[in-house]
This record gives structure tokens, sequence and C-alpha cells, in this order.
């Protein structure tokens, strides 16, 4: 037997064990501050780049009314969903680096505007809850800017809590959600 014919042989189990330990990540994308589509579409070319992730899908970028202080702009947001080899925290550690490459300054006021916010809305169907990480995400299911993109995503998408994404959906206002032209 050749040796090219060996190696091609033993490569193939490996990645396909790879790419078996892979977990879907959904992310939520948020700014409204510089810009803001731009920023979003730097989110995606810097998340294209992450390592040891394969980036899957982005969904439309939707316009929605800021939470807590009203004193600020209108948000642009979206969801975007990567596979990745990474542990949640290797991820956080990588998604809060491309915030700070992008200009996001934390403040002690919550939810004040921001170039840029990637949160990790959901980990495969794992559920974390450390110092660092809540997953899922908190606010996943009371936030129209997070449902309605995701379920563009993720139309039969089930949470870890069992708990189908379209029903959470059927009882979500949409709260001048508008989803914008490509
Ligand atoms: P919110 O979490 O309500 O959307 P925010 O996104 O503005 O608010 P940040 O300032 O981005 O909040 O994050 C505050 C902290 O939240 C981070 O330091 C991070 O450790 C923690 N955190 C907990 N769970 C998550 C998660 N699922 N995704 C991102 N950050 C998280
Ligand atoms: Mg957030
Ligand atoms: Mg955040």
């Amino acid at each position: 037997m050749d040796q090219n014919h060996v190696n091609v042989r033993a490569a193939a189990p490996l990645k396909s064990q790879l790419s078996n330990c892979m977990q879907c990540v959904y992310l939520g994308l948020g700014a409204n501050l510089n810009s803001p589509k731009e920023q979003l579409d730097n989110a995606v070319c810097a998340l294209k780049k992450l390592p040891h992730c394969e980036f899957i899908s982005v969904s439309h970028y939707y316009a929605s009314k800021p939470m807590g202080p009203q004193d600020q702009p209108d948000y642009v947001n979206a969801v975007a969903c990567i596979k990745t080899a990474l542990e949640p925290e290797q991820l956080l550690d990588l998604t809060q680096a491309i915030e700070l490459e992008h200009g996001r300054v934390r403040k002690a006021e919550r939810w004040g505007p921001r170039t840029l916010d990637i949160d990790t809305l959901l980990f495969g169907q794992q559920v974390i809850n450390t110092q660092r990480l809540t997953v899922p995400h908190y606010g996943l299911c009371e936030r129209e800017f997070v449902v309605y993109p995701l379920l563009e995503l993720a139309p039969e998408l089930i949470l870890p809590s069992g708990i189908a994404l379209k029903t959470i959906a059927q009882d979500l206002p949409l709260n001048d959600l508008q989803q914008l032209p490509l």
C-alpha cells in the first residue's frame, strides 16, 4: 500500500471526530454607536476568522428600540450561528476581545450605548452557570431582538428547557422591531 493512500485513510476519521465534537453556538450581536450596521458587518468578519470555529450563518439585521435608558440611539441587532471546538469561556474570551477591538468601552451604566455587544445565547444544549457565563443567555426569551432573528436561523429550535423557540415567539410582541433590507 502506498504511503499517500494510508495517510488519507487515517486522516478522514480524525476530521469527522473533530466536526462531531463541534458545538453549534448562537451569538447575539448588537450595536447602536458609530454606524451600527458597519459594526455588525465587522463583527461578522471577525467571527469568520475565529480559530477552531466554522462560521455558519447570520440573520438579517433588525432595527430595535433600546432597553433601559431611552436617551440613546436605536440599536441594530442580529444573531449569528457558528460551530466551535472551543470551550464556552474560551469563546467568551474571543468574543469579548472582538468587542474591545471594535471600541467597546465598558461603563458602569447597564444597557448603555455601545459600539458592539456579542452575547452567547446558546452553546449547543449546554446549561452553564459560572461567574462569567450564564447560558442560555438570561434575556433570550424576553428579547424580541434576539428571539426573532434566532427564529429566522433556527425555526425548529428547541431550547435546553425543552420549550420550542417558536412557542416563545408566539407570545412575544415585536416592540417596533424592524427587519432591515440586505
Ligand atoms: P446583557 O447581558 O443584559 O445583554 P450586556 O450584554 O450589555 O447586558 P455586558 O457588559 O456585555 O452586558 O456583559 C457583562 C458580563 O456578562 C460579561 O462580563 C460576561 O462575563 C457576563 N455574561 C454572563 N453570561 C453571558 C453570556 N451568555 N454572554 C455574554 N456575556 C455573559
Ligand atoms: Mg447584551
Ligand atoms: Mg454582552
